[in-house]
Formats: C-alpha cells, sequence, structure tokens
C-alpha cells in the first residue's frame, strides 16, 4: 500500500512515501527494546520532563503542526489547532498525574507485607488512524512513554506527513531514539511486529474490521491489546430538555471535523413532544454549513478525507434510502469538488434498515421519534456499538440516571461533550475495549506486579 498525502481539498499529490523494509522495522524493535531495558532504571521523572518539553513543543508549533494535519486530511485550519492544543495538554497531564497513577499499592494480607508496583510491560505497537492524526498518537505515546514502553506506530496510509511530523516533533522535544518510532509498512508487517516476542502490546484506533484482524493476530500471539473503534452514539433529548442548549451545539455534535469522529452524536433519539422543533433545528444547523477552503476561516464545513471516504459513505446512504429512509434535508450532491459532502438529514429508519446499525463517518445526521424515555433508552441500547452518547434534560439528576441506563463507555450530559486527557476514553461492544486518558489509559500496557515479602 501506497503512503502518500493527497490534499482532500485540492485532489494533488503532495507527496509519496517509500514502505519501509524489514530491515528497518527490526533496527526499530532493536532500538526500543534497548530503550526499554535501559529505562527500567532510569527515574520516571526523567520521562515527565521530556513529556513537559513535547507539551511545549505542541503549544509554540501549533500553526505549523496544525497545517500538516489540514494538508493530510482536510480538516478546517481552526479544528486543527484544536487538536494541537489537546496534545499538548496530553502531554502535560501524563507529566505531571503519571507518576502519581503508578504509585505502590499496600495490599493487606494474611501473608505479612504485600504490595503491587507498576512496572513497564516492553515495546508497544499502536495502528492509528486519519480522522485525528496527532491526537489518537499522543492518547498512546503519552502514557506509554511515563511508564516506560516505547512506542512503534503504524499510521494511516493517507496522512503519512501527520505519521512523520509526530515522530519528528517529539524526537525533536527530547525523546530518545527508539522511543516513538513511526513505520510505514504493510498489514504483514504489523503481524509479525505483534508475534515479536520484544512486542507486548498492541493499540488500535480504527474500524471494526481492522479490529477484529488486529484482536486477532494480538490474542494469537497472546498479546495484550486495546481497541477503540467506531460508534453510533446516541444524542437523547428528553421531554423537559431546555432546547435553546440544545441548538447551541446540534449542528457541531454532528458535523465537528466533517462529521468524522468515532464519538460525534450520530442518532438523534427525541421524544414526540420535541421531535419537530429538533428537527428544525438540525436543519437550520445544517443548512449554515459553508464549505470551503479548510484554510479559510469563514469555512465551517471541510471536506472528507479521500475519494474512498466519500464514496463509501455514498453507498451507505444510497442503502439507507433504498432500505425506506427518508432524506428529510439536503440532496446527495455526489459530484461535488474537492470531496466535499453536503449534511443530509435520514428519518423513518426502522430496525431492517441498514442504516440503524452502520456508523456513517460523515455528515449525515439520522433522527429517530420516540414516544417516551424508555422507549428513547431502549432505542440507545439497541445497537451494536456502545462508544459515547449524550443525554439532555432540564433536571441534571434524571438526565444523569438516564445516562446511567445507555449501555456505552461514555456518556455526556447536558453538555457537548468533547474531549480532555483526565477522562478515560473507550468503549464496549463492537465499539471496542480498553481505555485510553485518564487513569485508566496510563494502566492499559502496565504490569502490576505483586511483591509479597516476609
Ligand atoms: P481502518 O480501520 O482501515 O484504518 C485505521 C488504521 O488501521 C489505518 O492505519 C489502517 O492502515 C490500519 N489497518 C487496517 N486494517 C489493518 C490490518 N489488518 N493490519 C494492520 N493495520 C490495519 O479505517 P478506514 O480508514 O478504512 O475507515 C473505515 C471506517 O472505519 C470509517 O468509515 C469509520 O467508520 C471507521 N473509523 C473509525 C475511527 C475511529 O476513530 N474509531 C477512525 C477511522 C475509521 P491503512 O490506512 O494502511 O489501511
Amino acid at each position: 500500500m501506497a503512503y502518500q498525502t493527497i490534499n482532500p481539498f485540492t485532489n494533488k499529490v503532495v507527496k509519496t512515501y517509500e514502505n519501509h523494509d524489514d530491515a528497518y522495522v527490526e533496527d526499530a524493535l532493536t532500538k526500543a527494546h534497548a530503550l526499554y531495558k535501559k529505562w527500567r532504571n532510569e527515574p520516571i521523572e526523567d520521562r515527565a520532563k521530556i513529556l513537559h518539553q513535547v507539551s511545549q513543543y505542541f503549544t509554540d508549533h501549533t500553526d505549523e503542526l496544525a497545517r500538516v494535519l489540514v494538508e493530510d486530511m482536510g480538516k478546517l485550519f481552526t479544528e486543527a489547532q484544536g487538536e494541537v492544543a489537546i496534545c499538548a495538554a496530553i502531554a502535560e497531564y501524563y507529566a505531571t498525574q503519571g507518576e502519581r497513577f503508578l504509585e505502590k499499592q499496600p495490599i493487606e494480607t494474611v501473608m505479612g507485607y504485600a504490595h503491587v508496583e507498576n512496572h513497564s510491560m516492553g515495546v508497544v505497537m499502536a495502528v492509528e488512524p486519519w480522522n485525528f492524526p496527532f491526537y489518537q498518537m499522543m492518547r498512546v505515546f503519552a502514557p506509554n512513554f511515563l511508564v516506560g514502553n516505547p512506542l512503534l506506530y503504524k499510521h494511516a496510509s493517507n496522512t503519512p506527513g501527520s505519521a512523520v511530523a509526530f515522530e519528528a516533533a517529539v524526537r525533536e522535544a527530547g525523546a530518545p531514539e527508539g522511543s516513538c518510532v513511526n513505520l510505514f509498512i504493510n498489514y504483514d508487517q504489523v503481524n509479525k511486529i505483534i508475534a515479536d516476542m520484544r512486542v507486548q502490546g498492541v493499540a488500535l484506533t480504527g474500524s471494526e474490521r481492522a479490529g477484529k484482524e488486529i484482536a486477532a493476530e494480538a490474542g494469537r500471539n497472546l498479546k495484550k491489546s486495546s481497541l477503540e473503534l467506531g460508534g453510533s452514539d446516541p444524542f437523547i433529548i428528553l421531554d423537559d430538555t431546555n432546547l435553546d442548549e440544545v441548538n447551541k451545539i446540534i449542528g457541531q455534535a454532528r458535523l465537528y471535523n466533517a462529521g468524522q469522529v468515532c464519538t460525534s452524536s450520530k442518532r438523534f433519539i427525541v421524544t414526540e413532544k420535541n421531535y419537530d422543533k429538533v428537527l428544525q433545528m438540525m436543519k437550520d444547523a445544517f443548512a449554515k454549513a459553508k464549505v470551503g477552503d479548510p484554510l479559510d476561516s469563514n469555512t465551517t464545513l471541510a471536506p472528507l478525507s479521500t475519494n474512498k471516504a466519500k464514496a463509501g459513505l455514498l453507498e451507505k446512504v444510497h442503502a439507507a434510502l433504498d432500505d425506506g429512509a427518508t432524506l428529510a434535508f439536503g440532496k446527495l450532491n455526489e459530484n461535488m469538488d474537492n470531496n466535499f459532502f453536503e449534511p443530509i438529514i435520514l428519518t423513518d429508519i426502522d430496525r431492517d434498515n441498514s442504516a440503524y446499525w452502520t456508523e456513517f463517518f460523515g455528515p449525515v445526521g439520522q433522527i429517530y421519534k420516540v414516544k417516551d424515555e424508555q422507549a428513547a433508552i431502549d432505542l440507545a441500547n439497541d445497537s451494536n456499538y456502545g462508544l459515547g452518547g449524550i443525554v439532555f434534560g432540564g433536571d441534571p439528576n434524571h438526565a444523569a440516571e438516564v445516562a446511567g441506563k445507555v449501555e456505552t463507555g461514555m456518556v455526556f450530559v447536558n453538555n457537548f461533550g468533547g474531549t480532555v486527557p483526565e477522562l478515560p476514553f473507550g468503549g464496549i461492544k463492537n465499539s471496542g475495549y480498553g481505555r485510553e486518558l485518564g487513569k485508566l489509559g496510563i494502566e492499559t500496557f502496565v504490569n502490576p506486579e505483586m511483591v509479597m515479602v516476609n
């Protein structure tokens, strides 16, 4: 497969990269493993200091790094700046909090004195996607760096510029050779790395298909894995909701990053009382979306990341319409230039419709009308996914109770959602397993070694 940046807005090939051969991979593995051994004898504070520098580097180079993201996958420049900022925040979070999370935990035992001490495990292999090329990387790099697990990674073939820039950024900030290595490799080479005894963990963010393949490979080789896959997150609007609050966010909840977000709201579930108003709000918000050059601050809707992504999304929308969905807003402007996809809204989706079970990775909203709150919860849970979700209601305590009934990995009440370093990120069901970010995120690839002393 070719690692190539094709600017989604101009459709021009920016740069093509050579694949790395097996000798390059072996060299990376050797250096990473040697670093793991060395780090076992070095204080964690040394790595925390470098993580501070990484954070500062991302802050100091925000615009330069943001431009790489725009060129690679077409997101809006302002959104790219936000992505760099969250990267800086994640690095800083683990630099300041990580050591505390790894402290020894004494255990009461009839056998005498015991404790659990948290150790690094070895080299971790990450496979990362194109929708947030730096943020997804930082979620894996920062905690593992602090723990002492060197990272090798295979980034998406359409965002090689970001892959190279991430490696360069952390190296220039002071991360040692072997601590974070980009590999332009094929799937077979990934499998060989997973099988290598020096590698002890595999982290993937991507599609369900990739999740099944990588988890199978990890399982075959008895390697711990974490998977952050897709989602079809519900946005439940209860009867007593202040709709003005919903109105402020409904467009962005679906259209941020051109709708290519695993946790963006994809299924809006509204009780009868508010349905017509919410549908109108969504139409108004979508009508305001302005496509254009992602570098232009007047643009509010970016192009999709690739021709392939657009073709895949169109195929899913056609299947939904063939299965009986109504196109309640927008039109399928298939030949729009620059990979743009005008926002659309689908209604009248029943369980027999493929759309009911599909993740739409783009500006496609689905609205469901339900008779009451229980029906809203039931519909939210009647999904093969379980990544995130949002519940809006006039009584925050009651809305929080409803949120607790939604079967998902993360749920936000009366809030747009989003991501911050301290909140654990991950899902259940086909959305994957394991967590990134927060305290849980640093524990993923840690050996909690029990030491009993008599
Ligand atoms: P993929 O899952 O194919 O790609 C994600 C990453 O996994 C890429 O680096 C890809 O490499 C790699 N990959 C895929 N299969 C394997 C494998 N068997 N072994 C090693 N590496 C592998 O996602 P797509 O880009 O094709 O997107 C398809 C759909 O996936 C989207 O429409 C969306 O529904 C979902 N998705 C979800 C994301 C999330 O944030 N959870 C992110 C991206 C996609 P390469 O690019 O070289 O194929």
